[in-house]
């Protein structure tokens, strides 16, 4: 059985044409995925709305987490194990790369604490470093 079935089943969603294409997509990529190049990649065979439901319901499952990016673009990344259906863990740091536009996930570096003011509640607390990645700077 392929690991996108195993995916899929693990975290009981039934095994679709769309779901196997865009997690396909997700576990061959080492990085970050853009909506729009899912949608082209998929594109062909799955239109807009699929596509993004798609994507909705893994968000959900605690299976790929967004990130923000300075041009309101989203992109998404596949999570850790420890993630799961209303409980992503995802506080790690986000590079984006200005060379070669990549995203990638920091995960052993912690989104550090922030102070706020008496009465305000955080739900989530995002950061994304950009500079020149690895691959670039050789
Ligand atoms: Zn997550
Ligand atoms: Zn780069
Ligand atoms: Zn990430």
């Amino acid at each position: 059985m392929s690991n996108v079935n195993v995916i899929l089943r693990k975290n009981q969603l039934s095994v679709t044409g769309s779901r196997k294409k865009i997690l396909e997509l997700f576990i061959g990529s080492n990085g970050a995925l853009a909506h729009a190049d899912i949608e082209r990649r998929a594109g062909e065979k799955f239109d807009r709305v699929t596509v993004y439901r798609t994507l909705q319901t893994f968000v959900d499952k605690g299976i790929i987490h967004s990130i923000p990016t300075s041009d309101n673009s989203i992109r998404y990344a596949l999570c850790k194990d420890d993630c799961c259906e209303g409980h992503h863990h995802d506080n790690h740091v986000h590079f984006i790369c200005n060379n070669c536009e990549k995203t990638i996930c920091l995960d052993n570096i912690e989104v550090p604490e922030v102070k706020l003011p008496d009465a305000f509640t955080p739900v989530q607390t995002q950061m994304v470093v950009t500079g020149i990645c690895i691959d670039c700077k050789n």
